[in-house]
């Protein structure tokens, strides 16, 4: 009978996610992106969630410390375009676990990101990827994944044709309303979170197929009437037509094609309420990049809400940095990059009352630079020590060495 009831005990302990307290001891902290930074500052987290924070916090024994002398805290920062495309991802239930947590490692949470969103990806595989982590078993951050993309009628993009023939044909290209729905409500019945569609395809690169705007209507209330937000890919003036018209709820990307982007259309888009994520390090090689950084500088001049997301998956170079060099010469300031990373994706996903700052009865989702970025040079958001989500080490640099 006790053996059977210490066996439970165990069952039940190794079903729940470990380790989720933890403490750190002068730290400086920005809290949210609107307040000066406080220094000599313990943060305590117990049960995942922040329950301290300040100068003269009391310990419980037996806490876990990080080891982080003037480091500099910031809640989690997130990712709102990546893809868990590689071959890495692709036997993410059956892969071992370390394994995993190394290629998570590599590809995200060395940047710092406690929550990412995949944006098209296979999502048997990234639903059994993302249960994994919840499970405590892989370390790695909050997925919320679209399963795959919606793409126009005959307009899978021309940089998807070396995608293996087994994905390939799983692609859904909706050419009516009714075939809208169903690709929709496919992905919902994989556990997907939010859903992506392309208004603008590259059929070849000087050639953008458009998704019909009836589909893409179809597509957004399906996905409305599940309070899933829907992202979308434009490429050009078309395509962000398209998106507001339809009444998509983020760009993921920058349209890139510029021709007959104007501060008319961008307007629109901000009077819409029409999130951007810029992903400008994908657009760095552009001839026009300076343009596609004047889009984004309007964007947010006229008061539009940015989200920082690089499309990490797709590109396989992992580091961000370029991505916050490119940010700050679209003059983005400190606090504009830390708010992108933070309180602007927390309150897309409404998620805000709990994510997205250091208070009292957050979620323990954390990142911590070795230097302050708020010393003039942005890249320095990429200078991650620790990553934590709700109160985990899910990454550790000094471990890396
Ligand atoms: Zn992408």
């Amino acid at each position: 009978m006790r053996l059977c009831l210490l066996l439970l005990l165990f069952i039940w302990l190794s079903a729940t996610t470990p380790a989720q307290n933890l403490v750190i001891h002068n730290a400086k902290i920005y809290s949210s992106p609107d307040t000066p930074p406080a220094t000599h500052v313990t943060l305590l987290i117990r049960g995942g969630k922040i329950v301290a924070l300040g100068s003269n916090v009391r310990t419980p024994a037996g806490i876990a410390a990080l080891p982080c002398n003037g480091c500099v805290v910031f809640a989690g920062f997130w990712n709102t375009h990546v893809h868990f495309t590689g071959p890495q991802w692709e036997a993410a239930a059956s892969r071992p676990a370390e394994e995993l947590t190394r290629d998570m490692h590599a590809m995200l949470t060395h940047s710092g990101f406690t929550t990412v969103v995949d944006v098209s990806s296979d999502p048997n595989n990234t639903v059994s990827l993302r249960r994994r982590i919840q499970s405590g078993e892989v370390a790695g951050p909050n997925i919320y994944t679209s399963g795959f993309a919606l793409y126009p009628p005959h307009g899978i993009p021309f940089y998807l044709d070396d995608l293996p023939e087994k994905i390939r044909v799983q692609l859904p290209q909706p050419d009516s309303t009714v075939a809208a729905v169903q690709a929709v409500r496919m992905n919902q019945a994989h556990g997907t979170d939010l859903a992506k569609l392309f208004t603008g395809a590259y059929l070849t690169p000087d050639n953008i197929v458009h998704m019909p705007l009836e589909i893409a209507k179809t597509a957004v209330r399906a996905s409305h009437d599940h309070q899933q937000l829907v992202f979308a890919h434009p490429s050009d003036q078309q395509g962000v037509q398209i998106a507001i018209q339809s009444g998509v709820d983020v760009l993921a990307h920058a349209p890139d094609t510029i021709t007959d982007v104007n501060g008319d259309l961008v307007n629109e888009m901000v009077r819409r309420h029409m999130a951007m994520t810029p992903t400008l390090k994908l657009f760095s090689g552009s001839s026009h990049i300076d343009k596609i950084r004047d889009i984004v500088a309007q964007f947010h001049q006229a008061g539009g809400r940015l989200l920082f997301g690089t499309d990490t998956g797709f590109l396989t170079d992992y580091d961000v940095s370029e991505e916050y060099r490119q940010l700050q010469m679209a003059e983005l300031t400190f606090r504009d990059v830390l708010s992108m990373l933070t309180v602007n994706p927390a309150k897309e996903f409404h998620l805000e009352s709990h994510v997205g700052q250091l208070k009292i009865g957050y979620d323990g989702d954390l990142t911590i630079l070795s230097r302050d970025p708020n010393n003039g040079n942005l890249q320095d958001f990429a200078h991650v020590l620790y990553t934590v989500r709700s109160g985990r080490v899910i990454f550790d640099a000094e471990s890396m060495h």
